[in-house]
């Protein structure tokens, strides 16, 4: 469904990610691990056109992304949940889900049973419909981000680092929402410093290490590897 070859990013003179390749299959959750400062977001960014690659192909659906305006992307069916959620905090929580439903023509009856889908999802939301999403938690502006991309039907999300910043009871609940938004049929690519419980929510993954691959496997086959424990599971 999304393939990267051979991508090559620049910031000026630092070379940030090395002839980088992977491949997102329909269905699947596939996670990206990496210590700070790998590379994680700015493959997402180049995958979402936000920063131009030197180099290397991404392909989504068998279109050439390079090609697509970024404000495009989304309607392709291509949802990115950014690092630090980036939410309208100006607008009220309903604004945000309106905003992100905007690129939709499928019919209001659908939109709402959506909109009902994340308030069952996210009771917090629903109670804060008409709050500023800006004097929202953390952890709630994580549910309000990850709800927008919700709202916008993708066929595939990208989330970065959704567990960033959230108290371990809230960790756990994001990534079964991931989870449960992946088994609604959307394929998810899932960048996180937390390996531990990216690994035990995706199907394949991929290791990120200054700016190249090092590893990949299926995400049980990395959990199982004593260096990735040492370096990336506390153990
Ligand atoms: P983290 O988990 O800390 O967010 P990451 O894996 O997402 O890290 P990136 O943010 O993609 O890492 O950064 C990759 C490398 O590129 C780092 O060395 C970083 O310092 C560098 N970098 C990122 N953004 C810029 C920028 N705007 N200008 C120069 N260098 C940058």
């Amino acid at each position: 469904m999304l393939k990267v070859e051979n991508l090559e990013v620049y910031y000026g003179s630092i070379h940030a990610i090395h002839g980088v390749n992977f491949e997102v299959k329909q269905g699947e959750i596939v996670t990206l691990i990496g210590a700070n400062g790998a590379g994680k977001t700015t493959i997402l960014q180049t995958i979402t056109g936000m920063i131009k690659s030197k180099a290397g192909e991404i392909t989504f659906l068998e279109k050439n992304l390079k090609t697509i305006e970024p404000h495009r992307i989304l309607q392709l069916g291509l949802a990115h949940v950014p690092e630090g959620r980036r939410i309208f905090s100006g607008l009220t929580v309903m604004e945000n889900l309106q905003m992100g439903a905007y690129i939709r023509n499928d019919g209001k009856a659908a939109i709402d049973a959506d909109y009902e889908r994340v308030f069952t999802t996210f009771p917090r939301l629903k109670e804060r419909k008409s709050q500023l999403a800006g004097t929202l938690s953390g952890g709630e502006q994580q549910m309000l981000a990850i709800s927008r991309a919700i709202m916008a039907k993708p066929k595939m999300m990208l989330l970065d680092e959704p567990s960033m910043g959230l108290s371990p009871i809230l960790v756990q609940e994001i990534f079964k929402i991931v989870k449960d938004v992946n088994a609604s049929g959307v394929t998810v690519l899932l960048v996180e410093q937390n390996a531990n419980m990216a690994l035990s929510i995706a199907d394949r993954a991929y290791v990120l290490e200054t700016g190249h691959i090092v590893k990949e496997g299926s995400a049980q086959e990395l959990k199982n590897d004593s260096a990735i424990q040492k370096a990336y599971l506390g153990s």
